[in-house]
């Protein structure tokens, strides 16, 4: 039987400009949510999934894809919703699993705007945004005004290591704040940084807001890694059960690094980066980490730790421009 020409083009559920989740019927909701237009007056709809109990409950705000690079952050929220459907839910779990339309579309970190007086713009340095700033910042502001800030009791973005480096499962965490930190524990990463945050970041925003948020790196940029996606999906599984959105045991939480200062070492000159540590190694002062040869291949630079730390991230692809990362350690 053929489909109806709507069915075809787009999946046919409500669009909506603001979501109050306080008056929405208990349930399984999927939405368009029309952010903001295109530079043709189109509207820009991002997929909006809520899951609503019938119980009163905590309230939880899960975005990723603000990076559109970090694809392992957006599999895992479909992870999660995937694994809410026709779960027993008190309170209401949002999700909101592709933020940055234009980024992701282009493989690409960076909101792009279709100014032609604008550059790229890192979305995740333009939260709460300005209404009457650029494309990006009106992207952020209406994101933030009429979507996340009003439902959102606990927070948690996903991102991954950007383009061209790996990360393991990377947790930040504002230790003032009691729920972020367990939060990130609960999540059973392989390291939490205590972060006090930067202003313009989206976890930062809702601290500040008073909503408890965390930001987790699930892996690799833009690759996929299915076994990170698969420990973030149950790490935020953990944090439902523990705050009781969901029944269940809470698995309980294995001891994992912690740090407070993060050191990356980057490339002095531009050329092709071999790296000979692996995430989650314990290195010493001077240990070598990295070798960099010119485009004929002679060796040009190694480098080498600062300090006595733990390895968190590295590059994957091996041409590294002055300034980029090689290696980030953290103590
Ligand atoms: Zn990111």
């Amino acid at each position: 039987m053929s489909k109806s020409l709507n069915e075809c083009i787009f999946p046919m559920f409500p669009t909506i400009q603001a979501l109050d989740v306080n008056a929405l019927e208990a349930g399984e909701h999927k939405f368009w949510f029309a952010v903001a237009t295109d530079a043709v007056g189109h509207p820009q709809t991002l997929p909006l999934r809520v899951f609503k109990g019938h119980r009163p409950g905590k309230r939880i705000m899960i975005t990723a894809g603000i990076h559109g690079d970090e694809q392992n952050g957006i599999l895992t929220a479909q992870q999660i919703a995937r694994d809410l459907v026709g779960q027993e839910i008190a309170g209401c779990v949002t999700i909101v699993p592709a933020v940055n339309l234009s980024g992701i579309a282009r493989h690409s970190r960076d909101f792009h705007s279709a100014a032609p007086d604008s550059s790229s713009t890192n979305l995740n340095r333009v939260f709460p945004g300005n209404p009457q700033g650029d494309d990006a910042s009106r992207f952020a502001n209406s994101l933030w005004e009429n979507l996340l800030k009003p439902n959102a009791d606990l927070a948690i973005d996903l991102h991954s290591q950007t383009s061209g480096s790996a990360y393991p499962l990377y947790a930040f965490a504002d230790y003032r704040l009691e729920d972020a930190i367990r939060m990130a524990r609960l999540i059973n990463p392989d390291v939490i940084l205590d972060d006090p945050g930067d202003p313009g970041i989206l976890e930062t925003v809702y601290n500040r807001s008073g909503i408890p948020s965390i930001t987790i790196e699930v892996g690799i940029g833009r690759y996929t890694d299915i076994e990170m996606i698969s420990r973030a999906a149950s790490g935020v599984m953990n944090i439902l059960k523990a705050y009781e959105l969901l029944q269940g045991e809470v698995e309980p939480t294995a001891k994992c690094v912690e740090g407070k200062e993060i050191i990356s070492v980057r490339a002095n000159q531009g050329g092709f980066v071999i790296c000979h540590v692996e995430l989650m190694d314990r290195v010493e002062e001077n240990q070598k980490l990295a070798t960099q040869y010119n485009s004929f291949g002679d060796e040009v630079e190694v480098y080498y730790a600062p300090v006595d730390a733990t390895v968190i991230s590295h590059n994957v692809e091996s041409v590294r421009a002055p300034g980029s990362l090689v290696v980030r350690l953290i103590k």
